[in-house]
This record gives structure tokens, C-alpha cells and sequence, in this order.
């Protein structure tokens, strides 16, 4: 028996090969989470019970949410990574004979969970400096019956915010639901969650995954009107957040300080990584809104950096390669501008080398 031909299509989600390498590939946090706090979690874990199931819905980590979003606990669903929820939404509400828009490039996620979930997808290309079509989306959306809308705010993998009105006037002139998927939203500091009681069609999702330090952990959650988060609860396996990690987020909520002083340190080091990389000549580093950069520079490319011990990610658009790189430690961006002004200077760090990739 094969599955739908679709799935052949998708190629396996892979990461590079991390040891003894310098990882600047996953947009994690490059912090550990303080000793205080892994102490506090590890206590917890000693009067933990494993031979019980967790609880369904996470409800101690829905009540502190709740609170410190100012929205109702049943209007929160909570997942194994922000990853689980966007999957079961796209499963729930675009099935088959559906359709699902978003912007391209954006999060590469969005087409593997259209496909999965049977749907078809509309891909609208950004403009060259990487805005939104606006008025494009606005025509497809009248034009096409579409079931869902992604849109990354920031979006992944370019750094840049949109356009808030333009997302305004998207989730208002449809009734397919929009999600807005704000992981980046601790670096950028905005949001459309004032708005998820303007439209009913909004989703909100955020995750523990980057400047909470918690990507090992897997979790993360969506904010929507109670009638979606109730289809949520009908499509999601039960106890698909497993009880350490609802133990650590919980103590991590407990300790949102950590949250803060991290986002300091990395958009301190974001800007100097800026600087340092804007004074590379033939290097174009672009506006950020989140914990990575994305940097052009004819003829440098993620392989290049690989052989040097330096992961990356690229992506092309339009024809071009764009690099796109998490903001690590300070020793670590030192070395990645570093590779970059050898790989500028050297005579092979040119279009010749483009060609091996
Ligand atoms: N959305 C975006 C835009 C992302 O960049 C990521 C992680 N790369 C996710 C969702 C998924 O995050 P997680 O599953 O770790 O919560």
C-alpha cells in the first residue's frame, strides 16, 4: 500500500549533523536556562508521578497563559511545539478539497502541513523587498475559496514584520481562518492578540521554543475564540504534552525574568552581528525582527560555511541565495563574521564556488 502521492513529494525534515560544530541553524536561544530555575524544575521532578498520564489539556500551564495573556484558559490549546497545533488546524479546517494560502518564501512547515492534511495550497510570492503582495492576497481571497491563511509575523526566513493593517485587512475580508504564527513575537514585541476578539477567524500561535530557551522541550500554543480551540479539542490526541515538560514550562512561567534578560542579550548581540557584518564589503545584511539575520554576499553559501564548522541555513528567492543565521553567543558570531570576511577575501569565495552548491 503507498500513501497519497503527495507525500512522496515532501522531502523527510532533516538537520545538519551538530557535533563539534557552530549551530546557527534552528533559531534557538543560544541560552541554557539559568541555574535557579533548572534547579527549581528538577525539584519538581523528584515528587513527579510517571506512571500517570499527563493532564489533557495542560490546564496549569493554560491558567498561567491565561492570566499573563489577559484572554479566557478556553481560549488557549497548548502542544507538543507550536508545530503539533498548526498541523491538527490545518488538518481540522483545510482537508481535502481545500485550499491554503500564505506568502513565499515563509515557514517551510506550511506546505508540508497542507499536504499532509490533503489540502492544496496557493503560494504568493513577496515582493522584492520582501513585503507583502497585499493587494494580490486580497484578490485571490476573493477570487478562490480559501479555507486557511498562514502568515508569519515575523516572518521565517526573512526577518521582517508586516505590515500590521495589512493583516488586519486580510483577517477582515475573509472568513478562513487566518493564523497568525507570532513565534518571533518576544523579539519583536508585536502582536494581533489585541485583536482576537475582533475576528472570530484569528488564531494566534507562539511558542517556548525560541527566546523561552525551552526547543528541547517541545511546546507550544494557540489563542483563538472558543469555538476553534473546541474543534482543537476534538482533533488533538490526548495527552500530547507530556508531563516534564508541563512541569518545566510551568516553573518557566513562574520565571518570566529569564525570558526578558535573555531577549536583551540576544537583540544586543543582533545589532552588534549587524555591524559587524554591514562593514563587510559585498555583504548585505537585512532589517530583523527576530533572533536571526539574513545576509547576502555573492558567492557565499551555507556549504562554504559548513566546510569551515559554521551551520547556516539558505534560501533562495527570486533567483538569489540568502543565508539565513540564528544570533548565537558572542565567541560564535565573532566566528561566523570571521568565516565570512576569509571567505570574501578569498579569490574562490566568488561565483566560481556558487557553482559546486
Ligand atoms: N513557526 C515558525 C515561523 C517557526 O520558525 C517555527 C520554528 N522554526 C515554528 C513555527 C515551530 O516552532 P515549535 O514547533 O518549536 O513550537
Amino acid at each position: 500500500m503507498r500513501a497519497r502521492d503527495v507525500i512522496y513529494e515532501l522531502e523527510p525534515y532533516e538537520v545538519e549533523n551538530k557535533e563539534g560544530l557552530i549551530y546557527l541553524a534552528s533559531n534557538e536561544s543560544p541560552f541554557d536556562l539559568p541555574s535557579d530555575v533548572r534547579d527549581s524544575i528538577l525539584r519538581e521532578v523528584h515528587s513527579t508521578a510517571f506512571n500517570r498520564y499527563p493532564d489533557i489539556m495542560a490546564d496549569e500551564i493554560r491558567i498561567q497563559l491565561a492570566s499573563f495573556l489577559g484572554v479566557g484558559e478556553d481560549e488557549i490549546v497548548v502542544g507538543n511545539g507550536s508545530d503539533e497545533l498548526l498541523l491538527y488546524l490545518t488538518v481540522a479546517f483545510a482537508g481535502c478539497g481545500r485550499r491554503v494560502l500564505y506568502p513565499s518564501p515563509s515557514f517551510s512547515m506550511y506546505r508540508y502541513y497542507t499536504a499532509v492534511a490533503g489540502a492544496e495550497y496557493i503560494e504568493v510570492e513577496l515582493n522584492e523587498d520582501f513585503s507583502l503582495p497585499i493587494e494580490r492576497i486580497l484578490n485571490l481571497l476573493s477570487r478562490e475559496k480559501v479555507s486557511m491563511v498562514f502568515v508569519a509575523y515575523p516572518n521565517n526566513p526573512t526577518a521582517n514584520l508586516w505590515n500590521r493593517d495589512d493583516l488586519l485587512r486580510i483577517i477582515s475580508s475573509t472568513d478562513a481562518i487566518v493564523v497568525v504564527d507570532e513565534a518571533y513575537f518576544d523579539f519583536s514585541s508585536s502582536t494581533l492578540l489585541p485583536y482576537l476578539h475582533d475576528f472570530p477567524n484569528l488564531v494566534i500561535s507562539r511558542t517556548f521554543s525560541k527566546a523561552w530557551g525551552l526547543a528541547g522541550l517541545r511546546c507550544g500554543y494557540l489563542v483563538a475564540n472558543r469555538d476553534i480551540i473546541d474543534v482543537m479539542k476534538r482533533v488533538k490526541q490526548p495527552f500530547n504534552v507530556n508531563v516534564l515538560t508541563q512541569l518545566a514550562v510551568k516553573v518557566c512561567l513562574q520565571n518570566r525574568w529569564y525570558v526578558e534578560d535573555a531577549v536583551k542579550d540576544i537583540l544586543k548581540e543582533r545589532d552588534r552581528l549587524m555591524d559587524m557584518l554591514s562593514s563587510i564589503g559585498g555583504i548585505a545584511v537585512y532589517p530583523s525582527y527576530t533572533n536571526f539575520l539574513v545576509v547576502k554576499g555573492e558567492g557565499v553559501t551555507a556549504g562554504d560555511l559548513y566546510r569551515m564548522g559554521i551551520v547556516v541555513k539558505e534560501f533562495f528567492f527570486r533567483g538569489e541565495r540568502f543565508l539565513r543565521v540564528t544570533v548565537g553567543k558572542p565567541e560564535e558570531n565573532d566566528r561566523f563574521v570571521l568565516a565570512i570576511k576569509e571567505l570574501m577575501s578569498s579569490e574562490s569565495g566568488t561565483a566560481e564556488k556558487d557553482k559546486r552548491d
